[in-house]
């Protein structure tokens, strides 16, 4: 069990060169080649997820969680159509940096409450809980303990996105591709689809929507996840 480990390594990188790093890809500045594409993977990551909410045509009633919320990349355009959001970071800068982001964007009254919190810690209920890239930090058996606590959040709904493991992936991650440049500095975990639909089915859950984001440099699998009406 290193839970401990990779929680304590990721907050601090997080906190540190990390936050400085993904602050810039979640940004607009200017950003090297293998950047700029994970910028583009990640930015068409959230578009579907806004998209599939903004379909259900139901955000104004929604209480979401974003568990994970990094600079706030979800939160805001989910908060801008009207969702009430409670976003959390387990890295302070990360939820400084999107709180001033909500700031700009939505003005100084809001509805998005931020909370520096790693996702075990948090409490409450709310009708969808999402947690986007953040189990990539964590390998499979600390992301079950972690999607479990998550679902005991979510009262309807989860989604989550991670980096799926597949032959293609596990070879180019050896060969040092995947996730270049100073992110080396914290590990990256992929997990078996398989894996993570089973730990959502234990807790009760079952699929409703899947998508996929690849580009060169950045691999997401997203699955979306309700409450078994029977259980
Ligand atoms: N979800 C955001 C998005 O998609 O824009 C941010 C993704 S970023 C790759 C990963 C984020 O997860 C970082 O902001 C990091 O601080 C946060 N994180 C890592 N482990 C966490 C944990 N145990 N609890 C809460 N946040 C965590």
């Amino acid at each position: 069990m290193n839970t401990i480990d990779d929680k304590a390594i990721v907050k601090d990188y997080f906190n540190a060169t990390g936050f400085d790093r993904w602050r810039r890809i979640y940004g607009n500045g200017e950003v090297n080649k293998v950047q700029a594409d994970i910028r583009r993977g990640h930015q068409q990551t959230i578009d579907t997820v806004v998209e599939w909410l903004k379909n259900d045509d139901n955000l104004a009633n929604l209480s979401i969680c974003d568990a994970g919320c990094g600079v706030g990349s979800l939160s805001i355009p989910l908060a801008q159509a009207g969702a009430t959001l409670y976003s959390s970071d387990i890295s302070q800068k990360m939820v400084e940096e999107a709180t001033q982001k909500a700031k700009e964007t939505l003005g100084d009254k809001h509805n998005i409450s931020f909370m520096v919190q790693d996702l075990e810690g948090l409490t409450g209920k709310y009708h969808t809980v999402i947690c986007l890239d953040v189990l990539i930090h964590y390998p499979t058996e600390d992301a079950a303990k972690m999607i479990s606590h998550l679902a005991s959040l979510a009262e309807s709904r989860l989604i989550l996105s991670f980096a799926p493991k597949t032959l293609c992936l596990t070879v180019l991650k050896k060969i040092g591709e995947f996730f270049p440049g100073p992110s080396k500095t914290t590990r990256a975990y992929m997990h078996r689809e398989k894996d993570i639909i089973e730990i959502l089915e234990n807790n009760g859950f079952k699929i409703e929507r899947k998508a996929m984001t690849s580009t060169r440099f950045y691999y997401s699998r997203i699955l979306e996840a309700t409450r078994n009406s029977e259980q």
